[in-house]
């Protein structure tokens, strides 16, 4: 097997015996970027010659076996809306077109830190704004599963990169559904961490308080790996959870029966595809046949999620892109003769629709007479949908559901009207809004041949029951 399509746990055996170099492994990589990334536009940006040299160290580790982990050697992608300090990046936006990190993201330093091989930035929606990746202002990016279909966003190019075999793991950010949704669309492993397991230090903010950094692999296992690499307290997030974590990859393996597993009814009805909704129960009956108790539940709150996801993401984004002025970060308009303009015009010439779309609305529903109407009320939906999880989670130990309504739709099929694609959010937002640790699994394909998932949601800091269960499914599809 070629090492570009082999799982971080197998390629890291193979780093660990020296039966290949840190450096061939880069190199291979980078040659299986040359070869398909034209067709895929995964990555923004490629770091060639910084992946060679932390590769070099990758292998003196090795050689030395001082300071070995999981990780070391082993190449991985970030999204563009994470810092690494000197390499650009964009979050998919004019405005950033030119931006270079000053520092490294939490996270990425710690895969940094254990030696794993940085390859690049992947493509994104704007600013984490879209659910296909055709919302970026340098390219579009291709699902390596057909071509002719999207990857999903915000995260398809590390989805796709992952998929395609030229990065082998990536990480990306879920702000409402960006990491599980185009993992599902790819057919790889998206987990969204409970809010505040991994840290927002360097995670360039678009709605601060749903934001979390989470793993794409090819299997569930090496998403396990990765996040006990990336999970853990950090003093430069003041959201950052204190609680020590158990690793997860003891989790991958463990006996699922006598577990309890709820189907939300409000996740299953008109709105989802019925290829989909046969592919949640065939999970379901598979579950089952382990030993799991799987019986359907219902948590109406689960119905008011959309409005009020897209009122407090937009109502955050607003005051968080406040800052992109021209002034002090990113692009600035030339020729303005005043402040105002050069505000005016910066921001005007540098984000793209939906951004502006997003701003628009987060500063009209936080606008004086309108705040209870919107804000307040959608702050209110919030706290009905955590109170229906915490009663759901004291009879269940997870929750199977679809990650998104449909497969990858044909770039050609993407509807333009923002509501509707709004609409492609409603299985992945609740966990967001409840800060619920959630994982996309991939579950065989549609009838017609395309990638198939599910998710499974837990309650806070459950990541270790989704890793139990995501593998047992996973062990499933393949038998
Ligand atoms: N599609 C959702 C949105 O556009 C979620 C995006 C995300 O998770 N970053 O807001």
């Amino acid at each position: 097997m070629n090492v570009c399509d082999m799982t971080v746990a197998a390629l890291s055996a193979l780093l660990r015996k020296r039966e290949i170099s840190a450096v061939e492994t880069a190199n291979a990589f980078l040659a299986r970027i040359a070869e398909r990334d034209g067709l895929h536009g995964a990555f923004l940006t490629t770091t060639a010659d910084l992946a060679l040299r932390q590769a070099a160290r990758a292998d003196a580790r090795l050689a030395s076996g001082e300071n070995v982990t999981l990780l070391t050697g082993v190449p991985f992608a970030v999204k563009d809306n994470i810092c690494v300090k000197g390499v650009r990046t964009t979050c998919g936006s004019r405005i950033l077109s030119g931006y270079i990190a000053p520092y490294d993201a939490f996270a990425a330093r710690r895969l940094l830190d254990g030696g794993a091989v940085l390859l690049g930035k992947t493509n994104m929606d704007e600013f984490g704004m879209g659910a296909s990746t055709t919302h970026s202002a340098f390219q579009i990016t291709r699902n390596p599963a057909d071509p002719d279909r999207i990857p999903g966003g915000s995260s398809g190019g590390s989805a796709a990169a992952v998929a395609a075999g030229e990065a082998a793991f990536a990480l990306g950010s879920d702000t409402g559904g960006s990491v599980r949704q185009p993992a599902a669309f790819c057919g790889a492993v998206g987990l969204k961490p409970t809010y505040g397991a991994v840290s927002r230090r360097g995670l360039v903010a678009f709605a601060s308080s749903l934001d979390q950094i989470g793993p794409l692999t090819r299997c569930v296992g090496d998403a396990a790996l990765v996040f006990d690499a990336i999970a853990g307290h950090d003093d430069g997030d003041a959201t950052s959870a204190r609680r020590r974590l158990p690793p997860l990859a003891d989790a991958v393996g463990r006996e699922v029966s006598g577990m309890r597993a709820g189907l939300p009814r409000e996740l299953l009805g008109d709105g989802i595809d019925p290829q989909i909704r046969e592919a949640v129960r065939n999970a379901a009956r598979r579950l089952a046949s382990l030993g799991v108790r799987v019986e359907e539940t219902s948590l109406p709150a689960l119905t008011q999620t959309l409005g009020a996801y897209y009122v407090i993401s937009s109502a955050e984004a607003s005051s968080n892109l406040a800052r992109y002025d021209g002034v002090r970060y990113g692009r600035r308009a030339e020729n303005c003769p005043d402040a105002a303009s050069l505000y005016v015009r910066s921001r005007s010439e540098g984000f793209g629709d939906e951004v502006k779309r997003r701003i628009l609305l987060g500063t009209f529903v936080l606008s004086a007479g309108f705040r209870d109407a919107y804000y307040q009320r959608a702050v209110a939906a919030r706290a009905r949908v955590r109170r229906d999880f915490d009663r759901a989670f004291a009879d269940f130990d997870f929750l199977l559901a679809p990650t998104a309504p449909t497969a990858a739709p044909r770039f050609d099929e993407t509807p333009d009207d923002p509501v509707r694609v709004y609409a492609g959010g409603v299985c992945t937002v609740p966990a967001n809004l409840a800060g619920l640790p959630a994982m996309s699994v991939p579950f065989g394909k549609t009838p017609d041949g395309r990638p198939a998932a599910v998710q499974l949601i837990g309650p806070a800091f459950g990541e270790e029951v989704l890793i139990a269960a995501g593998h047992a499914l996973e062990q499933e599809a393949k038998a």
